[in-house]
């Protein structure tokens, strides 16, 4: 059968043999160049015309920053809704949406495996659930993280992505900041090395507790990460805010990060900072 037929002239390909295109592109936001999805994903979903770092889930962050072989962990807990909240949509509902659309329990996972050699346990935050807010799940799951550092005496990663505190759990949000930076603290006098990676966002809660607390406070470049957004910051101070204010470049130059790290060299430079400071070898320039 041909493929082809003759419609005045011109040759048209029948229905059946179409090619459909849509969902193989998208567009890069910051230089507007439509790349080849599958481009993007061989180059860590980079831009490979302006570097510009687009989103990954934290599965994605883990087969990244891991050897293989690593383990998923403290995968069993789940949020209730401890507030009955009911504002504009029922939480309970929001979670179940969130839960279909990421196949997880809430918006963080745990991970314990190796990174070029060196053991490490890894907790990296998902955005796509709701906006990888942190409620009482994510605290614990973190929390757990570094319990399990200190007990095994081993590195520890948090990368954030996060709008913030979850406000539908209110009060028991808040207390997650305070709960994980004193676990962090404990990790600080027993001298176990904690990285904390900043991705694209890193805002509200998060930024103003655990995700600053790393003995390393690292981003990948063009990450937006602050505590207020700044709309609010600009009304409240009644002032215009400068070009590229929170983002990672911006916060390295004044001194609120110790690096910017492009996707591709994140597994070795975090392999040889522990390295580093685990006295197993000497500082690279
Ligand atoms: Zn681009």
């Amino acid at each position: 059968m041909s493929w082809f037929k003759r419609e005045e002239h011109q040759i048209v390909p029948t229905p059946d043999h179409e090619v459909r295109t849509e969902g193989l592109w998208s567009k890069c936001p910051s230089c507007h160049k439509v790349i080849w999805k599958a481009d993007l994903e061989a180059n860590l979903q980079v831009c490979p015309s302006c570097g510009h770092h687009f989103k990954i889930d934290a599965r994605k962050r883990i087969e990244l920053l891991l050897d293989p072989g690593y383990e998923l962990v403290d995968l069993d807990l789940k949020s209730t809704d401890p507030l009955s909240f009911t504002d504009l949509k029922r939480y309970k509902e929001r979670l179940a949406q969130a839960q279909k659309k990421t196949g997880l329990n809430d918006a963080i996972i745990n991970a314990v495996g190796t990174i070029e050699g060196q053991p490490l346990i890894l907790s990296v935050m998902e955005y796509a659930f709701i906006g990888g807010s942190m409620g009482a799940v994510v605290g614990e799951t973190i929390a757990r993280a570094v319990d399990r550092s200190l007990e095994t005496k081993t590195p520890l990663v948090i990368v954030s992505a996060s709008g913030g505190a979850r406000m539908m759990e209110g009060i028991a949000s808040l207390m997650q900041l305070a709960k994980v930076s004193a676990g962090l603290a404990k990790l600080d006098d027993a001298k176990i090395p904690y990285i904390s990676l900043m991705t694209d966002p890193t805002t509200g809660g998060v930024t103003a507790s655990f995700a600053m607390l790393g003995d390393l406070n690292i981003a990948e470049p063009g990450a937006l990460i602050g505590f207020a957004g700044p709309r609010v910051i600009e009304q409240t101070i009644r002032q215009k805010l400068p070009e590229g204010f929170q983002r990672s470049e911006f916060l390295l130059e004044h001194g609120f990060l110790d690096a910017i790290v492009p996707r591709k060299e994140l597994k070795s430079y975090l392999a040889k900072s522990f390295a580093w400071m685990l006295g197993q070898s000497a500082p690279s320039a």
